[in-house]
């Protein structure tokens, strides 16, 4: 009998069925699954892993084909990180609501600004995948329109940094209250229309269910069968029970960035330590489970070149006293995933009320600085000389006082800040430096050197020159008690390398060959360095349609 004969009335539950899910979780690359003696609990047409925007995507796409569709998440509601987005989607070459507003575009015109224009994350690119997008976007602006997306015009609208006119469609605001994440960000506006549209026309939804592995044929040859998941708890725990899921024509998987898994991002980039965070982690676990899932049955990474730190949008420097600090990510205590996050931050409006120092208490570049200055960034991971720690640049602290504070506006206490080990505070420098207590702040900071660093720091607001990184003439002193130590370690944002695939979205291995039966999408498949939420709706509609099809399309 093979696998796909098989069902869970064949056989008596041990455990080898429901350990094949705990072991995966446990390692990096989960121990490949054997086929023959999987029990299969469900089985549906597709099987779509992730339903954030890649996901959701390819959920509909494969159900308008006719297909029946399960959406598997591990998060206790949809949206992935799109529901916490600004929502500005990377969508243009004349889109409708551009020709609405009077403006002309083109495909070509989109894969110039967005794919070609020499920029370090356009380097690499791997041109017939980002032509397909470019080519794609006014065919997956309609689908978006057609699941209920409702946009803002772009009349008035001037064109984008790197846009020769104005795109990036964005959605009016979700009008159910309790339905946003973040009230300032236009997530929602992207992310409920599409739940909704595709639970009416049928699609399954699985909440807190955590793909653990996919099942092969055999461990690198045959089809992709289906996916083992592991319940988990709101903590992202796995619970005792697995399901394994049959597709009978595909599994698809979006499961989002790698920037949260250490050890994964650090194949790109290996300077990543554990100090920096990922952005919206507290949301959404961003583990890199799908590509490492996919690399367990052979798949193929693809475009590493691209996921570098001199691409903008990979570290950020934002709000401080948070773990997962962008400075969008201002989450309201009200936000269902508080008890994860723990703080809203505080927002800083002026960076001379403060001066960031690394974990030797030393300032080490200019304040003031954009928030995405890969030079900033280079400093920032800089070896601080300290042989017991040569791979990153440790954790970075905003250092400020009493009059910071009043400057700012800031409510220093919790919910604004995290006292558990992101927020400090003293009467002097050196009992600052002695209370910083955080997991990642490998040896105590020196407070003689921190008091040093204020006292010269303060010596150049006096004379109106920072010898020493020229912030542009600094203007307060740090002097009146209490002082004030906030985390401020710039975050990864996203993930523009993952695994190979092609125009049709199939994952291939590293022979250049399609996997059958297993397609990616959205920030776990690589290839180029499309910033955000176009290049994951793009492909995955297509994911959706061609796996609906078995790969026919
Ligand atoms: C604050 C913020 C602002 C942004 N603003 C913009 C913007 O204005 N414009 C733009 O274009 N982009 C923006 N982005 C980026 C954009 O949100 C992402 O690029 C996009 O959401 C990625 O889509 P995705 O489908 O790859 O992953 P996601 O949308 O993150 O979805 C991945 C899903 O997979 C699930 N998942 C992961 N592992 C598993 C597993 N093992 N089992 C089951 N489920 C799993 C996750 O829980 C998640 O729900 C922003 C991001 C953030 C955080």
């Amino acid at each position: 009998m093979n696998a796909k004969n098989k069902t869970r009335r064949d056989f008596i539950k041990t455990g080898t069925t429901a350990g094949v899910g705990a072991t995966a979780v446990a390692g990096l690359i989960p121990k490949p699954v054997d086929a023959q003696e999987t029990v299969w609990d469900q089985e549906f047409d597709v099987v779509v892993v992730g339903a954030g925007a890649g996901g959701l995507a390819a959920a509909i796409a494969a159900r308008d084909e006719g297909a029946s569709v399960v959406l598997v998440e591990q998060n206790f509601d949809i949206g992935g990180r799109a529901i916490l987005s600004g929502a500005r989607v990377y969508l243009g070459g004349g889109t409708r609501l551009q020709k609405e507003a009077g403006i002309e575009d083109s495909p070509e015109q989109v894969f110039y600004d967005w794919c070609l224009q020499d920029r370090p994350r356009n380097r690499y690119n791997d041109r017939e995948l980002a032509w397909n997008y470019a080519e794609k976007s006014i065919e997956t602006f309609d689908f978006l329109t057609d699941n209920g997306v409702d946009w803002q015009s772009l009349e008035g609208r001037s064109p984008d940094r790197l846009d020769s006119v104005p795109r990036r469609p964005m959605p009016r605001q979700w009008p159910i209250e309790s339905e946003v994440i973040i009230p300032a960000q236009l997530g929602s506006g992207l992310m409920r229309p599409l739940e909704k549209s595709a639970r009416e026309k049928g699609v399954e939804i699985l909440l807190q269910h955590k793909l653990t592995s996919f099942v092969r044929e055999q461990p690198a040859a045959g089809r992709v069968l289906g996916i083992t998941a592991v319940e988990v708890d709101k903590w992202f725990k796995p619970q005792d029970r697995t399901t394994n899921i049959r597709a009978r024509k595909g599994v698809i998987f979006a499961t989002g960035t790698h920037a949260g898994n250490v050890e994964f991002r650090r194949i790109f980039d290996p300077r990543l330590t554990e100090e920096y965070q990922a952005h919206g982690d507290g949301w959404v676990e961003l583990n890199g489970d799908g590509p490492i899932a996919a690399l367990a049955v052979g798949a193929s990474l693809w475009g590493t070149a691209i996921q570098t730190n001199e691409a903008d949008a990979q570290l950020s420097k934002g709000r401080l006293a948070t773990r997962s600090n962008y400075h969008a990510l201002a989450f309201p205590p009200s936000a269902p995933n508080f008890f994860r996050e723990k703080a809203t931050g505080l927002s800083v409006r002026n960076w001379q009320d403060v001066i960031l120092v690394k974990e030797n208490g030393l300032r080490f570049y200019n304040e003031t600085v954009g928030p995405r200055d890969y030079e900033y960034f280079a400093a920032a991971m800089a070896w601080t000389g300290d042989r017991k720690k040569l791979n990153g640049g440790g954790p970075i602290w905003a250092i400020f006082d009493a009059d910071g504070v009043e400057r700012e506006g800031w409510n220093v206490k919790p919910p604004d800040v995290d006292p558990d080990g992101y927020f400090y505070t003293a009467d002097t420098l050196k009992e600052l430096a002695a209370n910083i207590d955080n997991k990642y702040q490998w040896r105590p900071m020196p407070g003689a050197a921190l008091r040093e660093t204020v006292e010269r720091y303060n010596s150049f607001v006096d004379s109106g020159v920072d010898d020493d990184f020229g912030k542009p003439t600094p203007r307060y002193k740090i002097q009146r008690p209490p002082f004030y130590a906030a985390w401020a370690t710039p975050c990864v944002h996203e993930s523009y390398a993952g695994v190979r695939i092609n125009t049709k979205a199939q994952v291939m291995n590293v022979h250049g060959e399609v996997i059958p039966g297993l397609y990616a999408a959205g920030e776990a498949a690589g290839g180029y360095g499309q910033h955000g939420l176009g290049r994951c709706f793009v492909y995955g509609r297509i994911a959706g349609i061609d796996a609906a099809r078995d790969g026919a399309e």
